[in-house]
């Protein structure tokens, strides 16, 4: 058995900038990947800074205490294991994002699916026992992925997840709303001009110091990290734009020469396997450019697109298992 797998998740983009304003920058790691705030702004600004980036990181940390999988303490994990038991009363911030899941989740037709716990746990390739699990384990696990078995009480903000053996898995949601709200306090803070990279949930706010279009590397998936196989013009229309990569090329394990990565078929509870290697969602809101990548992904080029052209102020790159690179018709490439 061949065996080979990341645990870091590889920044999915790289910036282009030739500034000369004092940036501020830190790096923390957080909700399991390196999050990198970076502000740019004038050097009588630094009180205000240092403790914008002291707030950022505070609620990322919070977010990741509420919503983490991997802490029994969580809402998230609370919920998982009164499953089929009791419903859960959790934090307003957790009900609103499991709600909007509920959105991602009817508008993608149920590609991107937060109740596909069971199924990432018998996988287990952000785990130390990564595997591949009888046909019969995974046929037992798919019933308890519905998304209609979980029942929402919106007055007591409480989740009941309906059968035994349900889980919640918000890993592909949750990034996105944490680099939101982290645009919130910057922007709150009265900065105007920064980068948030959460481990390749990107968010480029207000104008890049230069005054142009932010210029942002798609990473090759085949290449090392920070190779990058196409770079786009991106321009923020209003506050923030936000720049979110999901592919299967950076958290996987390989046997017998198959590569198993982490994005699951809701349909049938392996890995997804179609022309695609990544797509890229570019939008004005983290949370859906975080969850629509993981679903276009899930859905494949042509139904991925339909959606993505269904949707307003959204676009979208994909990279094709053949090297080629296609985009929605507002993407500005830079380089071919
Ligand atoms: P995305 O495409 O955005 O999401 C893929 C992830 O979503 C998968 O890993 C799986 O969990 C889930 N998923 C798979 N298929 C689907 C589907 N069809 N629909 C919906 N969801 C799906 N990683 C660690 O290694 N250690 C940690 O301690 C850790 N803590 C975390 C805490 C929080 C709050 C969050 C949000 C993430 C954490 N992570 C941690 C990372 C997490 O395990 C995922 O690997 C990561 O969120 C995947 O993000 P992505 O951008 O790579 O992929
Ligand atoms: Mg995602």
């Amino acid at each position: 058995m061949v065996y080979k797998y990341f645990s870091i998740t590889f920044l999915s983009l790289i910036f282009l900038l030739g500034c000369t304003q004092p940036r501020y920058s830190r790096t923390e790691f957080v909700l399991g990947t390196n999050c990198t705030i970076t502000i740019f702004e004038d050097r009588k600004e630094s009180v205000l800074v240092e403790q914008a980036l002291i707030n950022a990181f505070d609620r990322l940390r919070e977010i990741d205490n509420l919503m983490s999988v991997n802490l029994p303490a969580s809402d998230i994990s609370r919920i998982n294991a009164s499953a089929g038991i009791e419903p859960v009363r959790v934090n307003k911030d957790v009900f609103n994002l499991i709600t909007n899941s509920f959105i991602c989740y009817f508008y993608s037709s149920g590609a991107f699916n937060p109740a596909i716990g069971p199924i990432v746990s018998l996988w287990d390739i952000d785990g130390s026992n990564p595997r591949v699990p009888l046909q019969q384990e995974i046929d037992a696990a798919l019933p308890l992925t519905k998304f209609n078995d979980i029942e929402f009480d919106y007055d007591t903000y409480s989740i009941f997840l309906k059968k035994q053996g349900m889980s919640l898995d918000l890993g592909a949601i949750a990034k996105g709303y944490a680099a939101d709200e982290t645009a919130v306090i910057l922007l709150n803070a009265g900065i105007k001009r920064a980068i948030i990279d959460l481990g390749g949930n990107v968010i480029v706010l207000g104008q890049n110091p230069r005054k142009k279009p932010w210029r942002v590397g798609i990473q090759d998936p085949n290449g090392q990290p920070g190779d990058y196989i196409r770079i786009i013009n991106v321009t923020v229309d209003q506050y923030y734009t936000s720049i979110v990569t999901s592919g299967g090329y950076q958290r996987y394990f390989e046997q017998d020469g198959i590569r198993y990565h982490h994005i699951f078929s809701p349909a049938d509870g392996y890995p997804v396997n179609n022309e695609l290697l990544s797509v890229t969602i570019i939008s004005p809101n983290s949370m859906y450019a975080d969850a629509y990548s993981t679903a276009v992904f899930v859905l494949g080029y042509e139904k991925g697109l339909e959606m993505v052209n269904n949707m307003p102020l959204t676009e979208a790159v994909f990279v094709f298992k053949d090297g080629s690179v296609r985009t929605t018709n507002r993407v500005e490439l830079i380089t071919p």
